[in-house]
């Protein structure tokens, strides 16, 4: 893929020297977090979406009015809380940068028009993940002058949005599609230039479920990279969805690995879905066959009756710990029911063990070896 130099090389550079030293914490649940603050519809809304809709804007011009039909409930858009309740955000964040996460994901993971049509704010797309960056990027940024030697990265978060290209919804219409590549590569392009525009260091493709909308978002970066004649570093992190230890598309973790592959990835990981136990064969998969680093951030366990999370940071610890121990993991942190004490007894758990070698420097080394013992 890619040839062109880095958009920030120093920041890129820092990233890929602190992953050669160890493993790398990547923090844990915003949703989980935005829960304890119990808000109403109202805190979600604001002042500028106090009537349900954007003040400032009206898709067809029209003057916003009684019945004129904008209004959407926003209680769970965890994405527009970005806007306005920006400081609750960004406390969250300081709280995982607190608890040692070196990467901090913005609160993006919604934020294309896609996922925004559901809440009728897809007009916010390039607004929301500018904003979502912007606000990781302060408070990384806060943390990094506090403590200089330690680098924090925001990793900018591209959700798989609420559809997939590649299957039906529909059991009676196999052949239909609620979305098109294009039309999910244009959704991407505006989320990845936003994110780009905010200050991210990384980007994810985030609990892909279905390959081909994570091609799509690939091929988005991939175009926003070109027009910039730069590029950021790439993650992609895909979830398991069944018992067969599948992706919703139908791919093994290794399959997984290898139809994404040519996208050359800083790391290929899994997350969500399933609690780190579950995950450990797949994880296992990829730590051989992939030669980019390897992350994993699964679930507090499988959600309880309440749809709540039950694992606690040692029971999450003691299973990642061993993960780090086995030499699978690079990067490592916390999906859906973690908080900043799963993060901090996870981190705990790892700083003792060494980052996965991988492959393509074991064969780099080989080749040293053949070449010292030839001459
Ligand atoms: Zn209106
Ligand atoms: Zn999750």
């Amino acid at each position: 893929m890619s040839t062109l130099p880095w958009l920030n090389p120093t920041r890129a550079q820092a990233l890929q020297q602190r992953l050669a030293e160890r493993i790398l914490i990547i923090d844990g649940a915003m949703g989980t977090m935005i829960q304890r603050h119990e808000l109403d519809e109202a805190a979600y809304r604001g002042e500028r979406f106090a009537h349900g809709y954007d003040r400032a804007y009206a898709p067809s011009e029209h003057a916003h009015g009684d019945g004129c039909g904008c209004a959407r409930d926003q209680r769970g858009n965890n994405d527009l809380l970005t806007l306005t309740q920006p400081d609750i955000i960004r406390s969250i964040h300081s709280q995982y940068l607190d608890a040692g996460a070196d990467l901090i994901e913005t609160n993006t993971f919604n934020s294309t028009t896609v996922s925004l049509a559901d809440y009728g704010l897809e007009h916010l797309a390039g607004e929301l993940n500018q904003a979502g960056a912007r606000l990781a990027r302060a408070a990384c940024d806060a943390a990094e002058a506090a403590n200089p030697d330690h680098p924090r990265f925001v990793v900018g978060v591209l959700g798989p949005t609420s559809r997939t290209a590649s299957l039906s919804p529909d059991v009676n219409r196999p052949g239909f599609r609620a979305i098109t590549f294009d039309e999910l590569r244009v959704a991407y392009r505006e989320a990845t230039d936003g994110l780009i525009d905010g200050g991210a260091d990384v980007l994810m493709v985030e609990t892909v479920f279905d390959t081909l909308n994570a091609k799509a978002a690939l091929f988005a970066i991939e175009e926003a990279f070109d027009a910039r004649g730069a590029r950021l570093p790439v993650m992609i992190s895909g979830t398991i969805t069944d018992a067969s230890g599948r992706t919703l598309s139908g791919q093994t973790a290794e399959a997984f690995w290898y139809s994404l592959r040519h996208s050359q990835p800083l790391a290929i990981g899994l997350n969500c879905a399933l609690g780190a136990k579950d995950l450990r064969a797949h994880v296992d998969v990829l730590a051989q066959v992939a030669d980019a680093n390897v992350s994993t951030h699964p679930n507090a366990g499988l959600p309880n009756a309440f749809g709540g999370y039950d694992e606690t940071p040692e029971d999450m610890a003691a299973v990642l710990g061993e993960f780090a121990q086995a030499g699978l993991l690079n990067l490592v942190g916390g999906c859906c029911g973690t908080t900043p004490e799963h993060i901090a007894a996870i981190a705990e758990a790892v700083s003792a063990y060494p980052p996965r070698v991988l492959p393509t420097l074991v064969r780099a080394q080989a080749d040293d070896a053949d070449k010292e013992l030839a001459a």
